[in-house]
């Protein structure tokens, strides 16, 4: 192919005029994002080796070089991963093939640190380069195709880019910025170590530097003022040598990671900024043999209602870059957790999709469901620690790591409480652990932190059920006349106003053996909680209301199935309430509004 210039799809365009300008203070995590591509690219290449051993050519050990040229002043970060071929280059450098692009643009907020966040979560992660550099040659060469099938592709950053055929007899990828007139820093060894040792230390691959000595000046004039030296300096000496720590975090053993290496490694594998709230990092042993390394965020994503979005778990076999398929290795409801899962079971050679009807991936799911299950129950454990005095009559010391769990689990509700609650429809073995870890505000508590557990302990003498409302706010909840019996008498009633408790309300009919009730629904029967007088003042009440009732009925015949006398309300003449199994009221709106 001889040379041609092409243009971006307008949305790069677009992209790119937003990314050299407004990720401006952030500049350095253009290396992150390129040498993330670079590992990328060395993974895919693994794994197609995997049924092709020949991809690896005479080069079977993956690494990134970084490299610098002063005088030529380009930085230049090389990898010997999958490569592109010239259409590859076209279209994957060329457009973007993601939905989500859109998106970023309109979550782009101005605050120039938070939007350098965004780049990387929607992974526009190379055109980052141009925020240093004011033009990128990448030169590529597929793995598999012949030397004179390489590609040069080169573009300002504005609204074109040339690509046409080379000969490169390497393999891979090399990503060459020229740096704009103030990007002086990225010339230095020093800065692009301390750059990569911040972003990439848990990039399994090993990243290379040339290696640099101080050579002193030469002497010319050993009789003038500095000596006869001329200034000395860093000269490069030809070997290389690997600059971050390039070992997979998840199999160094537990006691030789530091909570900030566990944090960095977090945000590398996630592109959160954040550190996480909490991670639980195990080797499972048994039929199924794995390490699990899993996160729990402390903030939700701006795309946690996407269902379709990929999941935050990579699967390894040996260390070897699987997938990242969500379904298979979490339920969708807990599609917020980040973490790797590395197995040696499993077979590295077969396709994903076999992977994913595999026993083994199943068992590796179900374990770490509840590996994450049990990580909420220990923060919601310790959610309120306070120090207790035990029976000996002493004060228990509060236990540092338990006082660090202190308010986590109420943060963690806070963000991701609605879709755990998905759960209850969607996965039946583990309903009973779910409902335990469920919090509700109720007309005892404003605050959303009422367990069934809790409301249990707190029920009347007699009462037989869990009562609730769902409503669209906690104020509508709260002025509901259909609490009016419940205020009266005291009785504590959850109000439930997640879009998505009904839906999930639908799933859980008891708690721990006392059943559920919502007081919008049928005829709320109070039981033991109302007392003889009250019974008889309602059986009295309903004989008298007899011809009025007849009356209302033959009126609203088309509009309500029944009209009853009722004791629920104190202060209300009437209300609405729909049949112990019709849809509620809350229900039938929300599928109103989903157009069904
Ligand atoms: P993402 O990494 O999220 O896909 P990027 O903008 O970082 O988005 O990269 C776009 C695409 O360009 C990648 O998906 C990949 O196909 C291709 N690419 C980028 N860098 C390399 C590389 N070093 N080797 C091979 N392909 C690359
Ligand atoms: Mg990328």
């Amino acid at each position: 192919m001889s040379k041609q210039t092409l243009s971006f799809q307008a949305e790069v365009a677009q992209l790119l005029h937003l990314v050299t300008h407004s990720l401006y203070s952030n500049q350095e995590i253009f290396l992150r994002e390129l040498i993330s591509n670079a590992s990328d690219a060395c993974d895919k290449l693994r794994f197609e080796a995997l049924n092709n051993n020949a991809l690896y050519e005479d080069a079977p050990n993956l690494e990134v070089r970084v490299s610098f040229d002063k005088d030529a002043r380009t930085l230049t970060i090389q990898d010997n991963g999958i490569g592109m071929s010239a259409q590859e280059a076209i279209d994957h450098l060329g457009t973007i093939a993601k939905s989500g692009t859109k998106d970023f643009m309109g979550k782009l907020t101005g605050d120039q640190k938070q939007d350098a966040q965004l780049i990387g979560q929607f992974g526009v992660g190379f055109y980052s380069g141009f925020i240093v550099a004011d033009k990128i040659t990448v030169e590529s060469r597929r793995a598999g195709l012949k030397a004179d099938e390489g590609v040069r592709w080169v573009s300002g950053g504005a609204g074109d880019f040339e690509v046409e055929t080379i000969t490169r007899p390497a393999r891979g990828t090399s990503v060459i910025l020229h740096l704009r007139d103030d990007a002086d820093e990225y010339l230095s060894a020093w800065k692009l170590k301390s750059v990569i040792g911040k972003y990439s230390d848990h990039i399994s691959l090993p990243i290379l530097m040339e290696k640099e000595e101080w050579k002193d000046g030469e002497l010319i004039n050993p009789g003038d003022e500095n000596g006869g030296r001329q200034p000395g300096g860093m000269v490069k000496t030809g070997e290389w040598e690997t600059v971050n720590k390039a070992s997979a975090l998840w199999t160094r053993p537990k006691k030789d990671i530091t909570e900030e290496q566990y944090a960095e490694f977090y945000k590398t594998i996630s592109h959160d900024h954040e550190a996480p709230l909490t991670w639980a990092h195990n080797r499972v042993e048994g039929n199924t043999e794995y390490t699990q390394l899993l996160y729990i965020p402390a903030k939700a994503p701006f795309d946690l209602w996407n269902r379709d979005k990929k999941a935050g778990v990579k699967l390894y076999v040996k260390r070897v870059f699987i997938m990242d398929d969500a379904e298979a290795l979490m339920p969708s409801y807990l599609r917020f957790v980040k973490g790797v899962i590395d197995s040696a079971d499993l077979p590295l050679n077969v396709s994903r999709e076999l992977l994913q009807e595999s026993r083994d991936v199943r068992a590796i799911r179900e374990g770490s469901t509840k590996r994450v299950l049990s990580m909420l129950e220990d923060l919601a454990k310790h959610d309120k620690h306070e120090a207790t005095a035990g029976d000996d009559g002493v004060t228990d010391v509060v236990d540092a790591d338990d006082k660090a769990k202190e308010g986590k689990y109420t943060a963690f509700y806070a963000e991701f409480g609605a879709v755990l609650k998905e759960g209850l429809g969607e996965d039946f073995g583990n309903r009973e652990r779910l409902a335990k870890l469920l919090r509700f505000a109720s007309t005892a508590s404003d605050s959303v932190s009422v367990g069934f557990a809790d409301y249990k302990a707190r029920m009347k003498e007699g009462q037989e059920a869990i009562y609730y409302i769902t409503a669209d706010s906690l104020a509508a909840a709260k002025n509901s006349p259909q609490l009016e019996v419940f205020k009266k008498k005291g009785i504590e009633v959850l109000l439930m106003t997640d879009r998505v408790d009904e839906w999930a309300l639908n799933y859980l009919h008891d708690f721990d053996g006392t059943p559920l009730q919502s007081v919008a629904k049928g005829a709320v029967d109070l039981g033991k909680l109302q007392d003889e007088a009250e019974k008889k003042a309602a059986e009295e009440a309903a004989e008298a209301f007899k011809p009025v009732l007849a009356k209302l009925k033959e009126a609203l015949k088309d509009k309500a199935e029944d009209v009853r006398v009722t004791t629920r309300l104190v202060d209300s003449p009437a209300c609405l309430v729909v049949q112990d199994d019709g849809m509620s009221t809350q229900l039938a709106r929300m599928l109103k509004q989903a157009g069904q």
